[in-house]
Formats: structure tokens, sequence, C-alpha cells
């Protein structure tokens, strides 16, 4: 397999055709942002270590019978996936407040919200990424009834999923962020990437933040933080 054609650069990964017309190159970079791309450093190391968590939990989601787009793993920074239609929302569940969901309601920080809240925001960084609920989405054509009732149901699986295995490493999962495709033949596949870019988790024990909220917050050095990350996942796979 070889990429050929650059297709996308976006904020945190680069994504190439190859001579397979149904598989895409994805290259995991080195690139931090937040506030929507207005705050980028270069992180050594994190490119790695995102393809690596992401390639472990893709893989164990496929072991369990979730459908994704992760076939296989190429090198260090770089994976390939099924290509997808990408539907442009960002699904994000919400386990504990955080982030958002407390600046906008005053929530105490980390109150358990049960069931987990199941919020969707419109991918665009023109719009800074707006809040868009099932209406506006049906309305604009972004997606139908039909594939909202299957991104919750599939998100909430994944959130089980998630949930168990990071409390089995002493992490809580406290909000996460999916993207979801469809294949050439129509089915819906959980896509884009599963690492502390895209999740809270905080240390059940310390309180510490184990994601990307340690660069949002200049909390101290990401790597390590990631690092932790993976080597927890590591040293107990599977649930
Ligand atoms: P962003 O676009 O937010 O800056 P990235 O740097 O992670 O994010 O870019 C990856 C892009 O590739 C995203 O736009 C994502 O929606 C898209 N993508 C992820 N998985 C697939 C896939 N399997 N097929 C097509 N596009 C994908
Ligand atoms: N998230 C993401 N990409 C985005 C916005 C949010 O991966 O463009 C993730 C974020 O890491 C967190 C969850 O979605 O795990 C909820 O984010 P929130 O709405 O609280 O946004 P923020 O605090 O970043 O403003």
């Amino acid at each position: 397999m070889t990429k050929t054609e650059l297709l996308y650069t976006g904020k945190a990964k680069t994504m190439y055709a190859t001579d397979d017309p149904d598989v895409l190159w994805v290259e995991y970079m080195d690139q931090a942002t937040a506030l929507n791309g207005k705050k980028k450093v270069q992180i050594p190391g994190k490119g790695a270590l995102n393809r690596q968590i992401s390639s472990l939990l893709f893989e164990e989601l496929n072991a369990n019978g979730f459908a994704t787009h992760y076939l296989k793993t190429l090198d260090d920074t770089t994976m390939l996936v099924k290509k997808c239609a990408m539907i442009p929302l960002e699904a994000v569940v919400r386990n504990f407040a955080s982030g958002s969901f407390e600046r906008k309601f005053h929530a105490a920080h980390l109150q358990p919200l049960v069931p987990a809240v199941h919020e969707f925001y419109y991918k665009s960084d023109a719009l800074d990424d707006p809040f868009i609920n099932d209406e506006q989405i049906v309305a604009l054509g972004y997606a139908d009834k039909a594939t909202l009732v299957a991104i919750h149901a599939m998100s909430d699986a994944v959130n089980g999923y998630l949930k168990a295995r990071f409390a089995q490493i002493g992490i809580d999962l406290v909000d996460f962020k999916l993207e979801f495709g469809r294949l050439a033949d129509g089915t819906l596949v959980l896509a884009d990437e599963l690492s502390p870019d895209n999740f809270r988790l905080v240390d059940e024990v310390s309180g510490r933040s184990l994601d990307k909220d340690v660069f949002r917050k200049d909390q101290g050095p990401l790597q390590p933080v990631y690092q932790t990350v993976l080597d927890r996942l590591k040293g107990a796979q599977h649930v």
C-alpha cells in the first residue's frame, strides 16, 4: 500500500489517498491546538502516542463487534482506515460535568450526569463548531433522523465500553467526542480518532487531568501524560 494524493491537512492529522480507492492513509501529527486552532504548538511524540492509543482502542472495539473505520497500523504515526463520507457532526458524550457544559450551566465540576448527556456540534472551523440540535441537523440535511438514532445508540455503546475500560485502569472517562461516517456500501462506522485529544480523562486517585486539558490549561508537559494513558492501557489489555 502506498500513499498517493494529499487529501486534507487538519489540525491533528494529515489524510492521504492510497492506491486502493476505499482506503485512506492517516498520519498523526505532533501539532496540538486549542481554542479552535488559535493556540497551536508542536509537541514532539504526541502524534505517535495518539496513533498508538487510537490503534489500541480501535482494535479492541473492532474485536468487540463495533463497526469502525480502522484497518491496520503501518508505523509509529500512520494507520490505514476505510474511507468514509463523513457526517459533519461532533457527537459529544458526557458522564460528568466539565468544559463547555460546566461553563454553560454553572454546573458543579465533575458532577455526575445520569443518564449520560449527548450533544451534537456542527463541524465547521469558520463557525467555531456551533451546538446543533436534532431538528436543525435534519432540516439542514446533515443527517436524517434514523442516522441520528443509530449514532446515539453507537455512542452509548462506545461509552459503555470505554467507561469500563478506563475504570479498569483507575481513570474516569469524563466526556469525549466521536465522529461517524458512511462506507461506500452505506454502513455507518465510527471514524476519526480515539485519543486523549478527544477525551477528558481524570485520574481516580489524584484527580489529575490525563488529557488535552493539560495543554488547554497550561498545566505542564503533555507528552508524559499521554504516555501514562498508553502505558496503563497496555498494562491491562481488554475488558
Ligand atoms: P480537524 O479536521 O478537526 O482539524 P484532524 O486533523 O483530525 O481534524 O483531521 C482529520 C479529518 O479527517 C477530519 O476532518 C475527520 O472528519 C476526517 N476523517 C476521519 N476519519 C475519516 C475517514 N475514515 N474517512 C474520511 N475522512 C475521515
Ligand atoms: N472535543 C473535541 N473536539 C472539539 C471540541 C470538543 O474532541 O472540537 C472534545 C473535548 O476534548 C471534550 C468533549 O469533546 O472531551 C467536550 O468538549 P466541550 O464541549 O466541553 O468543549 P471545550 O471544553 O473544549 O470547550
